[in-house]
């Protein structure tokens, strides 16, 4: 390994293993033939989703799961490929079924029927596959009767017979019942005028023993994943690879038992390891006094029982072993303990042991040496720290859909407020903090207009040694510096006023007390006042107070004013001051954030509107001062 894993236990998944092995198991094909990857029980234990993702790259034309949760899962993290649940499904299911696009296997005339129902109603065709029992005897419709349920399925609208298909009982090792049950489906479907566009019979086994030659679709499962149930020698690499670390090495006397019930007792002196994996782990219990693993590329034999958590091995042959070396339980390595052989120990099966093993392990994918990314163990609850930034992004974001019910408003808070946050670390995306703008309108000189004073105060991280004060004559030039990150503060002149300086004074411009230098530039429709000072460079990255007072004009025939919040702000004091013969001024509140009615506070010619110091308010929230 290039890369280091710092874990008790984990399960390196080799994608480039699979790879290769669907390379094999594709020159076995037939010309015309195709294949369905099987995916079901989380790709055996691998991760269905990358199982999925390589396999269709390399040609596969199907997914097999084994039931709803299983495609439901692959759909929301986004595979778009036909996906057939292969075990027989329940009418429950049904709706999750038709809204997911998921295919199905059939094999009940009533549960056609009612899928059949569920179809129309929501005016979509499910494409199903007929499951035949050719003497497995178990799901699947019985060959013989299967004729006149093609028939009754045939006729059934919102349903489209996609498929037929059985499933061999031994196709390893039984050659005389497999060809059988291969006589029995070919028969069936060779009666049929038009057969459907999929047929198929053969799993891994099946297609490497030469069956299902008139099929077009083979569905392959655990060769892919580099075991090898036929007696056939095939050069298949294991994909998954589970291992731990020696977590305690022992020494042992002649004599001394080692383990619960005293099963294995020392015959000589010796060395043994702990390894902090057991039977919890999905490392069987019946493999107690009978497995080996590897360290240093030697075999060592597990003595004793196995425990909950825990197995000891005997590494007396490794002089030289140490506390942390890796152990390969299963999987790569020189020699591969093979599941195959593992699984034999203990009569017991491959199929489970891949899907069993390191059940408490996060899994690694690699392609070869390289490791490309992790995926955490199964948990009963919600672990933020066992996902990485885009995955948890992407959690967020669908748990903001969710809870909110739209996926269009989890969206938007998804996208304009919180992944500004999560993908603009480095563009310094801050918020103003303790944000007052004080308005005061007081009498001019010019009955049309008020004198209107403003002064903002907040405190942000300042991001350049520069920012822009604007003022637009027109609302649409106004917009474009709303969307501008560069501009601290906006204010929009009356159109009957010149775009002047004497009508927009910037009286001072402050970051932490300095003064900065003001530097006016007009042109069509805009006057901006660009603010710098050559000590900001200093202060870029820090948290700093800014000020801003203008000294402008208000029609006074307009009867209202408002006040913009065009950042993410939290803590927020305005207030507006009016000229005594005022009376009847009004404050209307759009916010929108933790509370939509901030405290409202009067005093003398003065309404003030506060928030809490704690409390966040949205961009285009905003008051309406009337009067
Ligand atoms: C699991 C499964 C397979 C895959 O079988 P392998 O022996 O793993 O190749 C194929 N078809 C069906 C119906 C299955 O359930």
């Amino acid at each position: 390994m290039n890369d280091t894993i710092e874990e008790r236990s984990w399960v390196e998944i080799d994608l480039a293993a699979f790879q290769d092995n669907l390379q094999i198991l594709k020159g076995y094909l037939r010309p015309g033939q195709s294949f369905m990857q099987i995916v079901k029980a989380d790709a055996y234990g691998h991760g269905a989703k990358e199982i999925a993702e390589i396999a269709l790259a390399q040609g596969a034309v199907y997914l097999g799961v084994a039931n709803l949760e299983e495609g439901k899962l692959l759909r929301i993290q986004g595979i778009t490929a036909p996906v057939l649940i292969l075990s027989p499904s329940l009418s429950s299911e049904i709706q999750q079924i038709i809204r997911y696009d998921l295919s199905l296997g059939i094999a009940d005339l009533d549960f056609a029927e009612a899928l059949s129902k569920a179809a129309t109603k929501a005016d979509k065709t499910v494409r199903i596959h007929l499951k035949l029992d050719t003497g497995m005897h178990r799901s699947g419709i019985w060959f013989e009767e299967a004729r006149a349920f093609y028939e009754q399925i045939s006729a059934l609208p919102g349903l489209e017979i996609e498929g037929i298909f059985s499933h061999f009982a031994s196709a390893e090792n039984d050659n005389e019942f497999s060809l059988l049950q291969e006589t029995r489906f070919s028969e069936f479907i060779h009666a049929l005028a038009t057969p459907p566009r999929f047929v198929h019979i053969s799993n891994c086994a099946g297609l490497i023993r030469g069956y299902g030659a008139f099929c077009n679709l083979v569905r392959l499962g655990i060769f892919s994943f580099g075991i090898n149930t036929t007696a056939q020698e095939l050069m298949l690499t294991p994909v998954m690879t589970f291992k731990s670390t020696l977590s305690q090495i022992k020494d042992f006397k002649a004599g001394d038992s080692v383990g619960y019930q005293r099963e294995w007792t020392a015959k000589t002196c010796g060395r043994y390891g702990i390894v902090p994996v057991g039977y919890a782990d999905g490392y069987d219990y019946l493999l107690s006094n009978k497995a080996m693993v590897l360290i240093d590329s030697i075999i060592c034999p597990v003595i004793g029982r196995i425990s909950m958590d825990m197995i000891t091995v005997d590494i007396s042959r490794i002089p030289e072993a140490k506390l942390a070396d890796e152990v390969v339980l299963l999987g790569q390595g020189d020699p591969a303990i093979r599941a195959e052989q593992i699984a034999a120990l203990y009569q017991g099966s491959a199929y489970e042991l891949l899907c069993q093993v390191g059940r408490r392990a996060r899994r690694y994918y690699r392609s070869k040496a390289h490791i490309l990314h992790s995926s955490p163990l199964a948990r009963r609850d919600f672990v933020s720290s066992d996902f990485g930034d885009s995955k948890l992004s992407e959690i967020i974001s669908s748990a903001l859909t969710q809870r909110l019910d739209s996926p269009e408003i989890g969206e938007l808070i998804y996208r304009e407020i919180l992944r500004t946050f999560f993908y603009n670390k480095d563009r310094d995306v801050h918020y103003r903090k303790n944000f007052r703008h004080e308005i005061c309108f007081e009498r001019s000189d010019n009955p049309a207009y008020y004198r209107a004073k403003t002064t903002l105060r907040y405190q942000k991280v300042l991001s350049t040694d520069h920012f822009i004060i604007a003022c637009a004559a027109s609302s649409d030039i106004l917009r474009g510096y709303i969307l501008r990150t560069d501009v601290e503060y906006r204010w929009l002149l009356d159109s009957d006023l010149q775009l002047k300086a004497e009508n927009f004074q910037t009286k001072a411009v402050k970051v932490n007390g300095l003064d900065l230098k003001t530097e006016i530039k007009s042109g069509e429709g805009y006057l901006e006042i660009l603010c710098s000072h050559p000590e900001l460079q200093k202060l870029i990255n820090q948290e700093v107070e800014f000020e801003i007072n203008t000294n402008t004009l208000y029609p006074t025939a307009s009867h209202q004013f408002s006040v913009f919040i065009t950042e993410l702000t939290r803590g927020v004091e305005i207030s507006f001051s009016y000229p005594k013969d005022l009376s009847h001024v009004e404050a209307v509140t759009v916010f929108s954030g933790q509370q939509r009615n901030p405290a409202i506070q009067r005093e003398d010619h003065r309404i003030i509107l506060k928030t809490t110091a704690e409390e966040w308010v949205f961009p285009v929230s905003g008051v309406v001062f009337t009067y």
